[in-house]
């Protein structure tokens, strides 16, 4: 087996990765992100630097009210004030400058401050900095929107932010994940299709045989496993590369084999669990050698983690790291945890 410690290099994500993971896998609770996200790409083309609350309502509201007209549910929650008053405005209740001062007062609560938030940590780049001087309160754009409209194919973020957008109300109104939907234009590229995917697969057959590896022990961090279901220490069929990205990846069967690990509760799903985190390199490594042992040994699995990582070692690390590349793109934070017994493996 080749030397595995210079295998794997971090990687960190792009400009466009850090806006399209907002884009994608910030948290919604209503959808006034994607309605900044649409303005601060209006602004900047613009050449804007420095926006007040009164001159960002104007593009913000704007987008809002636009998909109010088709979709009612835009929040979570029963209601929201803010979006009473689009919706008057809609109507023809609620006077423009009625509605302005409604958004600078009510619109924006949290959405500043979580727009640069992506699976409950924040980026570490920022589009805008907020400033919320007495004299007026503003955002100022920073060289990073600026530089993001440079980049190849910008032209596509705004569609983007609607795509998802979209999707996100479908989901609300049909009542199921947003992670479980993909999108699909029709080939005029107008009319929108929401496909619910299929649902997780059974993946908990492959217990018995990653513990042939694992030995009782947590892929992550070596404490003690059992695969005998309904106690304390039953272990968990975790997906290394979270599930939730099989969406986005319709090429990779995530449920492979090559991809699932045995971990602990905490470590699969605890307070400090790894949930939509991509594990650090160390882990990428591990799950590595255990494919290639797998392979080595003539497990009965050889041939199906060959078929879908690929057919020489060299292939297969080039597979892991794509795959690592591909889902920090979108996930962007690291997870880690402490070991908690001996490494076995
Ligand atoms: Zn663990």
């Amino acid at each position: 087996m080749a030397d595995s410690v210079e295998l794997f290099k971090e990687q960190y994500p792009s400009l466009e990765s850090y806006w399209r993971a907002i884009i994608l896998f910030g948290r919604n609770v209503a959808t006034y992100k994607f309605a900044l996200a649409e303005s601060l790409l209006e602004l900047a083309s613009q050449g804007k630097t420095e926006v007040t609350l009164q001159e960002l309502a104007v593009p913000y509201s704007k987008h809002l009210c636009r998909h109010l007209e088709e979709a009612p549910k835009q929040v979570t929650s029963a209601s929201s004030k803010f979006l009473t008053a689009c919706a008057d405005f809609n109507n023809g209740v609620l006077n423009r400058q009625t509605l302005l001062d409604t958004t600078v007062s009510l619109g924006f609560n949290n959405v500043i401050d979580a727009f640069h938030i992506v699976n409950g940590a924040p980026i570490p780049i920022e589009f805008y900095k907020k400033d919320y001087s007495p004299s007026a309160k503003k955002i100022i754009l920073t060289d990073e929107i600026f530089r993001l409209k440079e980049t190849p194919h910008a032209e596509n973020y705004d569609a983007e932010a609607e795509a998802r957008w979209h999707l996100v109300e479908k989901a609300w109104e049909l009542g199921i994940s947003k992670d479980l939907m993909f999108v699909r234009y029709d080939d005029d590229g107008r009319r929108l299709y929401v496909i619910e995917s299929n649902q997780r697969k059974n993946v908990t057959s492959a217990r018995n045989a990653l513990n042939g590896y694992q030995k009782g022990k947590c892929f992550y961090c070596f404490d003690g496993i059992t695969v005998i279901q309904g106690l304390d220490t039953s272990c968990d069929v975790d997906h290394f590369f979270p599930h939730m990205l099989q969406p986005h990846f319709p090429d990779v069967n995530l449920d492979g084999v090559w991809n699932l690990v045995l971990a602990c509760k905490p470590c699969n799903r605890g307070e400090q669990g790894k949930h939509a985190g991509v594990p650090e390199l160390k882990y990428l490594e591990r799950l590595h050698r255990r494919n290639e042992f797998l392979i080595s040994s003539h497990h009965p699995l050889r041939e199906t983690i060959i078929q879908q990582t690929g057919k020489t070692e060299q292939d297969r690390i080039a597979f892991l790291k794509m795959m690592d590349r591909r889902a920090i793109d979108l996930l962007i934070h690291r997870w880690d945890t402490e070991q908690r017994a001996a490494a076995t493996f």
